[in-house]
Parts: structure tokens; C-alpha cells; sequence
């Protein structure tokens, strides 16, 4: 068994906003704007200019993350995303960061996207630290954990549309299009094909590409997302038949609203990971806002990490 870290959650499909009419070239030198802490308040709050619902949301996650924030907008970027950065021994932020692609026709929806990732661990919801890979699966670990991270990403969507929403935006703006998949019959037809196809590995891709796709249609992506995760299903199936049976039963955790109770996020999200066949995550941790934790010992303007206690689970359940 290995232990890893998690490589921080990132967004390289769900906020990908390339192929968006521009009005005219911008060239490449121009627009590297990037800040830390304090001085990426005035750019953010820029952005958001005559939204103050969100503006509230970005001065919130600058007062939690501090010198932490990072903050990048570049024309040159080809989406946008954030990253939390853990660091151990001692646990804490290393950083908190959040790269905005301007230029495209959602910017501001584009940012307060990724605050609200950002602001998640400040409302109570733990972001998973620790996975133990089995042996037999190291060879694929960075796979892994790449898989791990978007899985991640995609399930924090369902604890941020909401408010998202709430902002005042269109549900429709809240991921940008398209988002495509591969030619998944192509893949299919050469996977039968080949004597080396890593089932351990090709069965949770599988379920990460219907993963990919199903959900964006319940965030506003419309009927082409749903088109996209029935491609993935039809053919993932004709590979893997068991596969119809877990992604019913992802479906059915995702709607049950449980992802989104507040405690119960680890133990959905691990009950997931294993009908995808990816391991659990073995630890979790909180972030709280320094200034917010008792004991009166300063963090220096610095978010604090709390390891959760792992507690074992004893519950019954009615997902599979
Ligand atoms: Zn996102």
C-alpha cells in the first residue's frame, strides 16, 4: 500500500471555456495580471463590478485565505480553474489559487465559479487528503489521483449551483461549453482490440467520462451534456456491462441530495469512488478561517487545516 497526497482540485474539463468567440485577437504579452493576497482584491473586486451578491462571496474568500490567494488573469489562459494547495508536517495551505481565463463572455460567472469552490471548506464541507492506493494499482497512481481530482470538482458542482444561482446568474452560465467528448466507439473498438487494456484503470475511466458529462445537464449544460454521458454509457458498457449497474447507482446518490448535507459529503463521495472503483480517501481534512479558530493562537492571516478524525462507518444504506 502507498500512500499519496492529493494533487489539489482542479477544474480541466467543467471550466473550460475554449472555442468561445473573441472580438477581435488579443495578443499573447498582454493581460499576465498576477496577485497575491491583499493585492489581488482590487482586480477580483473589479470583476465583479455591479454584483454584489458575489462580491460579498469573493470579500469572504480573501478575508479567509489571506496571503494564501493567489490570483491569476491572463487572456492567454485557455480556462479557468482553481487549486488548493495542502502542505503537511505541519498540515496547513500552502496556497489557495484561482486562474481566470478572460476574454471569453462569462467572467464574472467564471470567477465567482471557482470562489465558490474556494469557499466550500469555510462552510463546513472537508476536502479529501489522503487516498491509499493497493499495491497492485500503483503503477497507475498519478492516474489515479488525477481521476480523484476531478471527481472532486465535479461533486463540489453539486454544492455550489445552488448558490451560484443565488448570485443572480443564469444556470446556464454556470459551466462554459461545450463539453465534448472523445469518439468513445473509436475508443471502445480499440480497447476490445488490445491485450494490454488495464480493466483496473479503464473501468473508473469510464465511469469518470459518463461522470463528466451526466451532471452538467442537472448545472445547466442542457441536452448535449445528456447526449454526451449516454455516448460514454453505450460504449463504456460494451466494454464494461457492469457499468449500467454503478452509474444507476451514482445517479441515484447525486439526486438523493445526500452529496450536499453537510457531514455526510465524505461517505457519499467514498461510496462513489468505489462504485467507480477508485480507492477511498482515507483522510479528510477542514480549512477554517484562521481568525475564526479558538485557542487564540494567530495563524498569521492564514486559513488552518484540521485533520478529520476517521471515523468508521456503520450505517445502513440505500444506494447499492
Ligand atoms: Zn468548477
Amino acid at each position: 500500500m502507498e500512500s499519496l497526497g492529493r494533487s489539489g482540485l482542479i477544474d480541466p474539463y467543467q471550466d473550460r471555456t475554449s472555442g468561445e468567440p473573441r472580438e477581435r485577437p488579443i495578443p499573447s504579452w498582454w493581460g499576465n495580471g498576477q496577485y497575491g493576497g491583499d493585492a489581488a482584491a482590487g482586480p477580483i473586486m473589479d470583476r465583479l463590478s455591479g454584483r454584489p451578491k458575489a462580491r460579498s462571496i469573493a470579500a469572504e474568500v480573501l478575508a479567509s485565505y489571506g496571503d494564501c490567494l493567489r490570483y491569476h488573469e491572463s487572456f492567454t489562459l485557455t480556462s479557468s480553474l482553481y487549486e488548493i494547495r495542502l502542505q503537511h508536517d505541519p498540515i496547513g495551505v500552502k496556497y489557495a489559487r484561482i486562474d481566470l481565463q478572460l476574454g471569453t463572455n462569462r467572467t464574472a460567472e467564471a470567477l465567482s465559479h471557482e470562489l465558490l469552490h474556494l469557499r466550500l471548506g469555510m462552510l463546513g464541507n472537508p476536502i479529501g487528503d489522503e487516498v491509499w492506493i493497493p499495491a497492485k494499482l500503483v503503477l497507475y497512481a498519478n492516474h489515479l489521483m488525477g481521476m480523484h481530482a476531478i471527481v472532486g470538482n465535479l461533486l463540489q458542482h453539486e454544492l455550489i449551483f445552488d448558490a451560484f444561482l443565488d448570485l443572480g446568474f443564469e444556470k446556464d452560465r454556470f459551466l462554459a461549453r461545450p463539453t465534448l467528448g472523445p469518439d468513445y466507439g473509436a475508443i471502445a473498438l480499440d480497447l476490445g482490440r488490445s491485450p494490454d487494456y488495464p480493466e483496473e484503470l479503464g473501468f473508473p475511466w469510464w465511469c469518470l467520462e459518463y461522470l463528466r458529462h451526466w451532471p452538467s445537464m442537472r448545472h445547466g449544460a442542457g441536452e448535449q451534456s445528456g447526449g454526451w454521458a449516454d455516448r460514454a454509457l453505450y460504449w463504456g458498457s460494451k466494454v464494461h456491462p457492469e457499468m449500467a449497474e454503478a452509474t444507476d447507482t451514482m445517479r441515484d446518490i447525486v439526486e438523493s441530495g445526500l452529496l450536499r448535507t453537510v457531514g455526510e459529503y465524505p461517505h457519499w463521495a467514498n461510496r462513489l469512488l468505489e462504485l467507480m472503483r477508485l480507492p477511498n480517501y482515507t483522510r479528510w481534512v477542514d480549512i477554517r478561517r484562521g481568525d475564526a479558530c479558538s485557542g487564540g493562537a494567530s495563524s498569521g492571516g492564514r486559513p488552518v487545516v484540521m485533520v478529520r478524525a476517521n471515523r468508521r462507518e456503520s450505517r445502513s444504506e440505500g444506494f447499492g
